[in-house]
């Protein structure tokens, strides 16, 4: 956001507002409308010596530079209060005074509909407006049914016609304001929202240590491949040959640090070819997609030769480890439960048999 002139004057502090659900530039544009609207009925009041009332509305625009002053000093809801409050208050004086042709009920509305929106106050709380401005409303309007009052200001008068475009325009503006302002926040909580899921999901599927997609994660895939029964995939279970040497030899962290370098080339090899996953320890699922079992083979099989031969440097050690596979081709008349089973009896199969090899 360009934060120079007039809208950085406006923006100072939004950040911190922002995060307490608050909106300080939608009070600060409304309080330059309410004081405007103000400060032009004073005037009008004046000038057509309409009695006293200028009083209230000048103490409402002065409550209005008091706001926009405060908005950039305290750090509270008073703010917003005091707004509502003026607004409201200053609503039903007018009404009061000068009937309900005029349409300052509206404002009352306006406050309403702040109040509404404020996620501060409780609903109860907000019931309890929305039924105090119905009665508010209910009484002014009885009040000026039973009684033929004569008000200050002759509905048709020039003064009266002013006054009502005052009324609709600072009344519009004050709609847009609002509607603007909410409906940003609006989106912006919906896209931080969907951010924060995301963040939420990756680390529930990944693992902290290798940043492999991990069991939880890979077994949705599986359920997939159960549900849609199409396609030809391919299942290897691989297992680090003679691990727990590397850890009783340099250690837990040399062993930690192995795991990621086999992760790392495991995740670049199985790009583009399928998934993998750490399942447990220092074993790992592969799943082939669109791979029948034999050319599985000979992929995992270069990749296994590859892997003989990468060094994991740790606190000056050269470790090298091998990897044992079972791979097994699916078949959709079984599930991947049994197929993940069957490359698991093979890995068996081939740590009996000496180890560092392709079982299929
Ligand atoms: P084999 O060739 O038969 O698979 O022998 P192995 O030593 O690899 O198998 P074993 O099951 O005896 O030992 C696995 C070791 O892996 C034991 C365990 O402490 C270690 N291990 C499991 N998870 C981690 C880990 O996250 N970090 C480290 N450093 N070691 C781990
Ligand atoms: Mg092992
Ligand atoms: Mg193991």
């Amino acid at each position: 956001m360009d934060n120079k002139g007039i809208w950085g004057l406006l923006n100072i502090g939004y950040d911190e507002a922002a995060q307490r659900g608050e909106d300080v530039v939608r009070l600060r544009l409304e309080c330059i409308v309410q004081f405007v609207y103000y400060l032009m009925l004073s005037v009008m009041f004046i000038a057509n010596g309409i009695g006293n009332h200028y009083i209230p509305t000048l103490v409402g625009a002065v409550i209005q530079c008091w706001i926009m002053y405060a908005s950039y000093k305290v750090k509270k809801d008073y703010n917003r209060i005091l707004f509502v409050g003026c607004m409201a208050a200053l609503s039903v004086y007018l009404t009061v005074v000068f009937g309900l042709d005029l349409g300052f009920q509206y404002f009352l509305y306006m406050a309403l509909v702040l109040i509404l929106l404020e996620s501060r106050i409780s609903y109860a709380n907000k019931i309890l407006c929305c039924f105090v401005s119905i009665l508010a409303t209910v009484v002014m309007y009885a009040v000026n049914l039973l009684h033929e009052f004569t008000y200050p200001i002759q509905n048709g008068t020039e003064v009266a016609a002013r006054i009502n475009v005052f009324n609709e325009v600072a009344f519009a503006l004050n709609i847009i304001i609002i509607g603007l302002s909410f409906a940003k926040h609006q989106v912006e909580a919906e896209r931080q929202l969907y951010l924060a899921n995301q963040k939420l999901k990756l680390a529930a599927d990944t693992d902290q240590l290798t940043h492999l997609p991990n069991r939880r994660a890979i077994m949705e895939i599986l359920s997939d491949i159960d549900e849609s029964k199409t396609g030809t995939v391919t299942i290897a279970m691989g297992d680090i040959d003679h691990f727990k040497i590397v850890n009783d030899t340099y250690g837990h962290d040399a062993g930690d640090a192995v795991l990621k370098t086999v992760s790392s080339n495991m995740m670049e090899f199985m790009d583009n070819k399928g998934y993998c996953a750490r399942w447990g320890g220092e074993e790992f699922l592969l799943v082939f997609d669109d791979i029948n079992g034999d050319d599985a083979y000979m992929l995992l099989d270069s990749f296994r030769r590859k892997l003989a031969g990468i060094v994991t440097e740790y606190d000056g050690n050269p470790i090298k480890v091998t990897m044992t596979f079972g791979l097994e081709e699916h078949g959709f008349y079984q599930t991947t439960d049994k197929t993940i089973k069957d490359a698991d009896d093979k890995l068996y199969t081939g740590k009996e048999t000496g180890r560092n090899k392709v079982v299929y």
